[in-house]
């Protein structure tokens, strides 16, 4: 029998889409396997239970708890904003709240200790070293040793993708190890494949860590159960043993991965090409039986596509042949979608919400980073999105090696003269990653003190440091008014999860 846990925090809105392939995969050749999804089960318990706070605000949550977590189960709890956003604020503040040590900040979206640091290989020894120090403890070591003592598994292996997720990783890792020292741990996932993708890589966690697993973890936990697979097709996501009705969403959100890497891979800020992941495609015939099934199977009230770009070939394949269900994704802006007809098909097709970096509006800049995008094309195509009740959740960098205080001008002017356009934003600084090609003839230095970081520090050429770009943003980009009311509807916390539910409940 196989144990595989998702640790807390990220956000409680989906299930993750590795874990429930992992399970597909395991089961597909008769492996026992049993999920924990610790994070929305921990998120759900500690919320429960507020250890501080005896004023007003957590109060009124504390009273109204069930009631929130009702609302953003259900389609109405996201037709007012202002309603949603309390909802989720008295949600959050009861999570703050349950958590004694004021070090410790827990958020709907995030976990950070201080003095404990997720790129810090020695912190998270201290983690693993230490669970009883994580605000999660009471509900893990209860949950772990009931599943463990009851089904015996042989393996526990821990999907861990976000920074937000590492230290409570390494704390039930700990626990487990000391707890049932006979149980191999194994570490996947996302962040577990970046670090090992480093050159400079070399494990800092011998003798805690069984075994890390860089990139798909299905063969890895197959040949540790004795098995050699030979199916060489990603497995059907299995979303069955997750608690669906448990998370923060109107219905079953399902993910799904219709390639991992990116059909584009030349933007020269990008980590994936940095860590030099190539572009594996799931074949747009299967992909598309892929979601065809999953509708069948799972009844979504959404379909998040993962990829950090859908296709043109699997966006085709979708209008052609639609799922049924609402969906949303990345997608890079193309001729595609400046075509009335085309994103005609793909507003029949159940699209809801595209998701679309555009990075500057500064045509040079996106040149120079090789995003291979013309504003003139981005421009239309928001225009013909928003014309077909399609949202864009555009998603801008600043602060790139090529970019200045005017091109980032450029850019605050080429969203104000779209805002009516743009449904939402994201604003994102900057981060060099270690090992990018881009990083040789710039001067670097470490940003984040830490052994595991992925990012390096470096001297803008141009002086357009990370100081003066926050200085711009928050001085300049988002108090402009036509910018500032798009930031104001972006959901707290749940930002592009939750988006969808506002654009499916908008007048088209
Ligand atoms: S489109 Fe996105 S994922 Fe693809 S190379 Fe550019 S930044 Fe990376």
């Amino acid at each position: 029998m196989v144990l595989l846990i998702v640790a807390p925090a990220v956000k409680p809105c989906e299930p993750p889409a590795g874990v429930a392939r992992l399970y597909s995969a395991l089961n597909r050749h008769g492996i026992a396997c049993t999920v924990l999804d610790a994070c929305i089960e921990g998120i759900l318990q500690l919320a429960r239970n507020p250890v501080r706070g005896s004023d007003r605000w957590t109060t009124r949550a504390r009273r109204n708890l069930d009631r929130n977590l009702d609302s953003l189960r259900s389609r109405a709890g996201y037709r007012n904003f202002d309603a949603y956003k309390r909802a989720v604020a008295d949600i959050n503040r009861l999570l703050a709240m349950s958590v004694a040590d004021p070090s410790i900040h827990l958020s709907l979206a995030n976990y950070q200790a201080d003095g404990l640091s997720p790129v810090k290989s020695a912190d998270l020894v201290r983690a693993f070293e230490q669970p009883e120090g994580n605000p999660f403890f009471p509900v893990f070591s209860a949950r772990l040793t009931d599943i463990i003592e009851k089904e015996r598994p042989f393996l526990a292996g821990f999907s861990l993708n976000y920074l937000s997720q590492a230290l409570c990783t390494f704390a039930m890792a700990g626990f487990i190890s000391r707890r049932f020292p006979g149980i191999k741990i194994v570490l996947g996932g996302g962040l577990v494949t970046s670090w090992m993708r480093s050159p400079s890589w070399r494990s800092p966690f011998g003798g805690l860590i069984d075994l890390l697993v860089d990139g798909p973890g299905e063969y890895a936990l197959l040949s540790l159960a004795g098995i050699e697979a030979s199916n060489p097709d990603p497995p059907l996501p299995d979303y069955t043993p997750f608690p669906m009705k448990d998370y923060l969403a109107p219905g079953p959100v399902v993910p799904y991965s219709a390639s991992t890497g990116c059909y584009w891979n030349r933007c020269s800020f990008c980590p994936e090409r940095a860590e030099g992941n190539p572009y594996v495609p799931v074949p747009t015939p299967k992909a598309l039986e892929d979601l065809h099934t999953l509708a069948v199977r799972t009844r979504p009230a959404l379909v998040h596509l993962l990829d950090n770009a859908v296709s043109p070939a699997l966006l085709n394949a979708i209008c052609t042949h639609p799922f049924g269900t609402p969906w949303y994704g990345f997608a890079r802006i193309t001729r595609q979608f400046t075509d009335p007809d085309f994103c005609a098909s793909l507003k029949r097709s159940g699209c809801v919400m595209l998701k679309l970096g555009i990075e500057s509006g500064d045509q040079e800049v996106i040149d120079r980073e090789n995003k291979g995008i013309d504003l003139d094309i981005a421009s239309a195509a928001l225009k013909t999105l928003k014309r077909f009740g399609i949202a864009t959740y555009v998603y801008l960098l600043f602060g790139t090696p090529s970019e200045d205080l005017e091109s980032a001008r450029k850019t605050l002017r080429f969203t104000t003269s779209h805002s009516q356009w743009i449904d939402y934003l994201n604003l994102a600084i900057f981060n060099l990653p270690l090992n990018s090609p881009d990083a040789i003839g710039l001067e670097t230095s470490l940003l984040y003190e830490g052994d595991l970081s992925l990012y390096t520090g470096f001297r803008h050429p141009k002086g357009w440091d990370r100081a003066h770009v926050r200085h711009f943003l928050d001085r300049e980009f988002r108090r402009h008014p036509a910018v500032a009311p798009i930031l104001r509807r972006d959901p707290p916390f749940f930002t592009s999860n939750h988006a969808p539910f506002f654009a499916m409940n908008s007048p088209s």
